[in-house]
């Protein structure tokens, strides 16, 4: 166990020049080595003759040199040619810079040679080939070699000495945290097998056992890790017992100028459930944009205040902390609550007194940013935690948040929808409640794909729907992942669009880098109706409303992810008017069509998120690492669902079976592991 953390210095051959380039692989220590799988796998045998070889292939091939080599020198360069010949014809083996080449093989022996064929000026050529010694029973079977991902200055026979001296090191001794009894009901391969046959297989049976253990042993542990903190957290001591007035909460919900929706309605008796229960809440609400999420904060913090608690509600932006402040002073101007917005761009003297008035429990309800966060901010008695568009939060954050009160329940809202069974990966330590219907009488959005090329048409219907009085959003592409970047796009459209397509009408300009206060001027702007375009990179991605606001166009669609455009696409559709969502993509390939077609014949967030996981794989839905979890080596979420449900069913019946010392090890072993290693993604 020891040598795990050991060094791959300590691997032969690795000196400090190698050990710098695997650093930059994230290859430090021999379980690193060992989990750095290929990335794919070439599969060597299949012995050609030398006239049926192909020019451009990676090829086989059982030669004997004819002797003495060629040596060329040019310049600085030193080419080894050797003639070597089998039944059926000849081919140079030609080698640069490798002068030792020429004193290793002899002529009367025969050789396995593999490599690329370059056929030319009527000779054919295997260019930089491995040799060795031609065994029958060695070469004559098909050999799966592994496949790296590389660095420059690493090449894949580096890569693959380096991890067989990895798997050399443990010795087949590595300690297998999964009991017998599950390998064993599962079919699952042993781990030093796995972790031998995932880099040299076997043959091909054996890497698809190999594979299939690594997945399970990866979902198996991230579940049992999440469950693992859920139990802790739900039974370490009681939560909050709240009890309210229910005809004050009626009265309230009866007020509202809207009637709640079934779906609404079920959630609602989900969280009453839970935060009467005495045990903590721990619930993750899952709705389509629009759905109606706020509410359901809303009424849930006024049954905190009702039980004689503060309740804090965190949203990732201040545009929208301002948005649902506003919102809770019209909902409640006609009870005795008293609520605050906090965000960055308060003045010191303002914050100052806030945080007076928070400790003593003068303030009810708080809606702010991170700002919440905090260590001075304080409560006299924190009863409940809302946090809006989870997924901008991590774990971390969430837990500092907590930890402002006495065990808080705590309700996280996600417009992401996401797979049900990735939101139990992604959420394994949450309860989940799905809003599954939009309010009555919303009218479809209307989503059609155009080419750049009739980008001209695009503007002119923005200035049609905006001649109507109506209002859009331009949203520009998204350049990287960095705010920078993407606001300077975002300026050049705004002013092209200014003097070109849109002049004369009232556009503003919206993005990341924008301070606080001119983001919520130019939003307030909006929202009255003064701007009539907005421009804006994906800022305005969470939560806005401005029901008056029908055209959403979208620059550059191929680069989004289909969540992604599925949430720009909810800024419109919220009020009485017909709405559009134009996406423009240049259609360049298979893909691109394939999902642009879903987001114009699909309006559904869950059906959107499904397809695209099918199409992209995970990643890309939702930043894995802002979960503070840690990205999956080797498990494919879309291709291995089948190994997840095995792996999630294992996991429950471990934790459920008392006293069975195997099961008790690998809770134990993984409560430890999986605590170390949240951490430090957390922390990063
Ligand atoms: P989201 O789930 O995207 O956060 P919101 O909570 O912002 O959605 O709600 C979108 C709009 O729908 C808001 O203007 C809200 O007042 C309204 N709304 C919420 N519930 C209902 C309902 N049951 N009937 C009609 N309108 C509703
Ligand atoms: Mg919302």
């Amino acid at each position: 166990m020891e040598s795990l953390k050991e060094s791959v210095q300590y691997i032969k051959g690795i000196g400090p020049k190698r050990y710098a380039l695997l650093n930059k692989l994230g290859i430090y220590t021999i379980e690193d080595a060992l989990y750095f799988f290929p990335r794919d796998y070439e599969i060597w045998g299949n012995i050609e003759s030398v006239s049926s070889l192909k020019h451009g292939s990676e090829s086989s091939t059982v030669v004997e040199f004819r002797g003495p080599p060629k040596i060329i020198r040019k310049k600085r360069l030193t080419i080894v040619k050797w003639d070597a010949f089998d039944d059926t014809g000849e081919i140079k083996c030609v080698w640069y810079n490798q002068p030792y080449r020429r004193n290793i093989y002899s002529s009367n022996k025969k050789y396995f040679v593999r490599g690329k064929i370059d056929k030319r000026y009527g000779e054919t050529q295997i260019v930089m080939p491995t040799v060795e010694e031609y065994h029958p029973q060695k070469h004559d079977v098909p050999k799966i070699i592994p496949i790296y991902p590389l660095t420059k200055g690493l090449t894949q026979r580096d890569m693959q000495k380096m991890v067989y001296g990895a798997l050399q090191k443990i010795n087949n001794q590595l300690y297998d945290f999964l009991p017998a009894t599950i390998r064993k009901e599962y079919g699952l391969a042993e781990k030093n097998f796995a972790l031998y046959n995932i880099h040299f297989p076997k043959n091909e049976t054996a890497l698809e056992e190999a594979r299939r253990r690594l997945v399970f042993e990866e979902f198996f542990f991230i579940n049992m890790g999440l469950k693992l903190i859920k139990m802790e957290t739900q039974t370490e001591e009681e939560g909050i017992k709240f009890s309210w007035t229910h005809d004050e909460i009626d009265d309230f919900i009866d007020s509202l100028p809207f009637k709640l929706t079934d779906a609404q309605f079920r959630v609602l008796d989900e969280i009453y459930a839970d935060i009467k229960s005495g045990k903590n809440m721990n619930r993750l609400i899952q709705g389509d944009v629009g759905s109606g999420k706020t509410i359901l904060a809303a009424i849930a913090l006024y049954c905190a205040v009702q039980s004689g608690y503060q309740g804090a509600f965190m949203v990732p932006t201040e545009i929208l902390a301002k948005q649902h402040f506003e919102t809770f002073v019209q909902l409640f101007a006609k009870r005795d609550v008293t609520i605050k917005c906090i965000t960055g761009s308060l003045s010191q003297s303002d914050k100052d007194a806030l945080k007076v008035d928070l400790r003593s429990g003068d303030i009810d309800i708080i809606i702010g940013t991170h700002a919440l966060l905090q260590e001075d901010i304080e409560f006299a008695k924190l009863g409940l935690v809302v946090t809006d568009e989870q997924h901008r939060f991590g774990v971390r954050q969430r837990a500092t948040m907590l930890s402002k009160g006495k065990k808080p329940h705590m309700l996280v809202m996600s417009a992401t929808p996401i797979p049900r069974t990735l939101s139990l990966i992604l959420y394994g330590d949450l309860d989940i409640s799905i809003i599954d219907e939009l309010p009555p009488g919303r009218k479809a959005i209307k989503t059609y794909h155009v080419p750049p090329s009739i980008r001209n048409r695009v503007y002119a219907f923005v200035r049609k729907q905006v001649g109507e009085g109506r209002q859009a959003y331009v949203v520009c592409p998204l350049v990287e992942e960095s705010e920078k970047i993407d606001s300077v796009a975002a300026v050049e459209l705004f002013d092209k669009l200014k003097n070109g397509a849109l002049k004369g009408l009232n556009v503003d300009l919206l993005h990341g880098r924008m301070k606080g206060q001119e983001k919520e001027r130019v939003m307030e702007k909006f929202s009255k109706g003064e701007t009539q375009v907005l421009v804006s990179t994906t800022v305005i991605e969470v939560g806005v409303d401005v029901p008056n606001a029908t055209v959403m166009v979208i620059e550059n669609a191929e680069r989004f992810g289909l969540a992604q455009l599925h949430q720009l696409r909810g800024r419109v559709g919220r009020g009485e008017h017909q709405s559009y969502c134009i996406l423009i993509a240049n259609a360049t390939s298979k893909e691109i069509r394939e999902r642009m077609s879903i987001m114009v014949h699909s309006d559904n967030g869950f059906v959107v998120a499904e397809k695209d996981l099918e199409l992209r794989g995970p990643g890309d839905i939702f930043g894995i690492r802002q979960h503070g979890l840690p990205e999956f080596k080797i498990a494919n979420l879309a291709r291995d669902m089948d190994i997840l449900k095995l792996a999630q069913q294992a996991v429950e019946k471990v934790v459920n079976t008392r006293g069975n010392p195997e099961f008790d090890e690998v809770m134990e072993y993984i409560y430890k592991e999986f605590n170390a290693k949240t951490l430090d993604i957390v922390m990063n």
